[in-house]
């Protein structure tokens, strides 16, 4: 009940009802913060296959059960199973640090956009922190840019993303685990649907921005399943899309607190041998990795996609004005 066991005296009708009614459900509470940044850009390890991420929010709303970004709010002291979904950040000054950053870090860098949260969020319909990076790398040219999301959101952005295209390389990696939309919504409960994800390639590819689908992160024995593979990368073909890619599923400790209850509760016949394979390491060795890779290779083979998107080689210039470009062998991705 609403005010506790007994409704107060003095009530009748329908207020008496109502004060006895029982809590069906009560409705997540998302709140939103501004985070001072002193930057933006952050360099990555060497190996990586772009030198810079950039990641607007911390925090994410879609929830995925086995999110790895989940330790970044372990940094700031919160707890990275609730309040990584309910506690959502978004950094402030996005606009004039990027421009200081790339003023510094010269013309010619590549940069991921999204690769620890996502940056098409529910946060972005109304903050905008991602839209304001790109409003900056509009106005540059020589970048390589790529956007990894979940999110349809993506598609608002067209018109500057085809902007930015005219003097840089971008790119929008979409992640689809799944064609199977009540899989997906255990898997990952807040994020679009597979269909309306599929649509937004679409109409990326249709803008001419080059666009690919990651099956990320490969789940064994929950999506790794050659039909479903299958059947995804056809249908991302059939979008549009030019690259597939797809790399097995991590678990660093955090995401093992909440993906391990999340297979014990869905696939409990599963539990016991992701226990074996991830308790004492986060990234799986062997034969499998191995059987996914050429899964993977098979498939792209079969649809005629490539690994990555196509690398274009671009002048870089201080202001957009003068760029020249090519188009020559994709590269590949390797996260998600
Ligand atoms: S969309 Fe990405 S960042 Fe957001 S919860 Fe899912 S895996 Fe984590």
């Amino acid at each position: 009940m609403l005010f506790g066991d007994s409704p107060p005296p003095g009530l009748v009708g329908i207020a008496k009802l109502a004060a006895r009614s029982e809590v069906l459900e009560a409705k997540r509470v998302v709140r939103y913060f501004e985070m001072e940044s002193r930057s933006v850009l952050n360099r990555t390890r060497p190996g990586m296959p772009f030198e810079w991420s950039l990641n607007p929010y911390r925090g994410c709303e879609f929830g995925c059960r086995y999110c790895y970004a989940r330790y970044t709010h372990e940094f700031m002291e919160l707890r990275e199973s609730v309040d990584f979904e309910d506690k959502i950040y978004a950094k402030s000054g996005i606009g004039p640090i990027l421009r200081r950053e790339l003023k510094r870090i010269g013309g010619g860098a590549s940069i991921a956009i999204g690769t620890a949260t996502d940056p098409y969020q529910p946060a972005e319909r109304r903050f905008h922190r991602t839209r304001e990076a790109l409003e900056v790398f509009a106005r540059r040219s020589g970048l390589t840019l790529s956007i990894t999301t979940k999110s349809d959101l993506v598609t608002r952005d067209i018109p500057l993303l085809r902007e930015i295209a005219k003097h840089n390389s971008v790119s929008v990696n979409m992640t689809i685990t799944t064609l199977d939309t009540s899989l997906a919504r255990l898997l990952e409960p807040r994020a679009p649907r597979p269909e309306l994800r599929l649509k937004a390639v679409q109409a990326i590819a249709g803008a001419g921005i080059p666009v690919g689908v990651f099956p990320n992160p490969i789940m064994p024995l929950i999506t790794d399943q050659p039909e479903r593979l299958d059947r995804l990368a056809k249908a991302a073909r059939d979008r549009g899309a030019t690259y597939f890619g797809g790399g097995v599923l991590f678990l660093m400790p955090c995401s093992r607190k909440v993906f391990f209850p999340f297979v014990e509760k869905h696939f409990p016949h599963l539990l016991r041998r992701y226990q074996e394979k991830y308790e004492r390491q986060a990234y799986l060795k062997g034969p499998y990795r191995e059987m996914i890779r050429e899964r993977i290779a098979a498939i792209r083979d079969r649809y005629g996609l490539n690994a990555g998107p196509p690398h274009r080689e671009i002048a870089s210039s201080a202001d957009a004005s003068s760029s020249a470009d090519s188009w020559s062998e994709p590269q590949g991705v390797l996260f998600y």
